[in-house]
């Protein structure tokens, strides 16, 4: 997968600016630019993947860790912080802006403006099972 013209792989670089709050050997966390809340973090891996499918899944569970990590600090910083979200983006339909994979890490508190529009509904069971059902059979056909 190439990382030319990678927002976030020059930032990994250093070669882009950013306001980093953690590096290791793994990722690199640092503000959004586009904050939802103050305090909105971004954590990816130095390694360029652009979705979940290209991501190593050891590097995915240190992109994780930091960002577990990065919650517990928002909750306990001087920023205005009352609940967390994590979100991750995977696809264009799924709202992905750069393609390279990315954890969103913000403050929630009440009257934040932040929204996730839905039809909420309560499925039927047989809906659930036969979905389930779906789900699994993908899930066997994965490489090991
Ligand atoms: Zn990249």
């Amino acid at each position: 997968m190439s990382d030319d013209g990678c927002v976030f792989c020059d930032v990994v670089r250093g070669t882009a600016e950013a306001s980093t709050v953690h590096e290791d050997d793994d990722v690199v966390a640092f503000m959004d630019l586009h904050p939802v809340t103050p305090g909105h973090l971004l954590v990816v891996p130095r390694t360029h993947a652009a979705g979940l499918e290209d991501l190593d899944p050891e590097l995915g569970a240190r992109v994780w860790t930091v960002g577990h990590r990065l919650a517990k600090a928002l909750r306990r910083s001087e920023l205005e912080c009352d609940g967390i979200n994590l979100f991750l983006a995977d696809g264009e339909a799924a709202f992905q802006e750069v393609f390279h994979v990315h954890l969103h890490v913000f403050p929630r508190f009440a009257g934040d403006g932040f929204r996730i529009s839905a039809h909420w509904r309560q499925a039927p069971r047989r809906e659930l099972d036969a979905t389930a059902a779906a789900v699994r059979q993908a899930l066997a056909a994965l490489p090991a």
